[in-house]
């Protein structure tokens, strides 16, 4: 794309404000990919304090691992279908191996009834959830109803804005009230859709998918048939026992693919 990100305004070479600045593939995509750096980076983090903890402190050393594999799995989610699926795949894995070695990965067991609450157990369930809603949702640049004939704006192109909140509305640039892009700049912006309290939001239903919009939009557990269970564990299985999460043992045994209607 553009060497320049950013151009001062009036600058020799400065584009005109509000101009078209080319597609926006690369600003989605960079914007994933940092998405997916920061929650490695705090999966990483949390993981070697899980480490250092479970010499001493098997509890706290539990909590922490939980907190990388969660944000493990939300890096999985970012990257899905991108080149960097593969490296939040492994390190998943990695994690999940380490906890169930070392402090054990189990199904929750809770009013009669098993669920998976496994990170890396619902992140192999291709699934997510789809909120369907209806709402005024106002254009980041030129802060009018996006879906009206007033905003010239198109959602896969960029557009050379001003940074900074200002009465209006938020920065143009990354859509925080408070944030550091400058007034007296020009950035290369995608134009958001902002809902706020003023959109008259109405939600109509939320359903299940196979790779929602949001992709950090998932189950929090998976339930299980008991049934199927102890069909699985044999006759020595009694409803209530401790049963270990498969996906944490070994090697990846795949993912599953949704195949609800959609
Ligand atoms: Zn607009
Ligand atoms: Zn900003
Ligand atoms: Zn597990
Ligand atoms: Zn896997």
């Amino acid at each position: 794309m553009s060497a320049h990100s950013s151009f001062r305004l009036g600058e020799v070479g400065a584009p005109a404000e509000d101009s078209d600045a080319g597609p926006t593939k690369d600003l989605t995509d960079a914007y994933i990919a940092s998405r997916v750096r920061s929650y490695r980076r705090q999966a990483k983090r949390s993981f070697q304090e899980a480490q250092r903890l479970a010499v001493g402190n098997k509890s706290a050393a539990e909590e922490r691992v939980k907190q990388a594999l969660d944000a493990a799995a939300r890096a999985f989610w970012w990257a899905e279908d991108s080149e960097l699926e593969g490296q939040q795949h492994q390190l998943m894995h990695k994690i999940g191996r380490w906890k169930r070695k070392n402090l054990g990965c189990s199904l929750s067991f809770n009013g009669g009834t098993y669920a998976q609450r496994c990170s890396v157990a619902i992140a192999h369930k291709k699934m997510g959830l789809s909120m369907g809603f209806t709402a005024t949702r106002i254009c980041s640049v030129c802060r009018r109803d996006l879906a009206s004939d007033d905003c010239p704006h198109f959602r896969d192109r960029s557009y050379w804005v001003r940074g900074g909140a200002d009465a209006d509305g938020p920065c143009r640039v990354c859509t925080q009230d408070s944030c550091k892009h400058r007034t007296d700049t020009l950035y290369r912006a995608s134009v958001v859709g902002i809902i706020s309290a003023q959109s008259n939001m109405v939600l109509h239903e939320i359903s299940i998918v196979r790779k929602p919009a949001q992709p950090e939009a998932r189950l929090t557990e998976l339930p299980i048939d008991t049934q199927e269970l102890a069909e699985h564990l044999g006759s020595n299985f009694l409803p209530g026992v401790s049963v270990s999460c498969d996906q944490c043992l070994g090697g990846c045994s795949g993912f599953i693919e949704f195949s609800g209607q959609d």
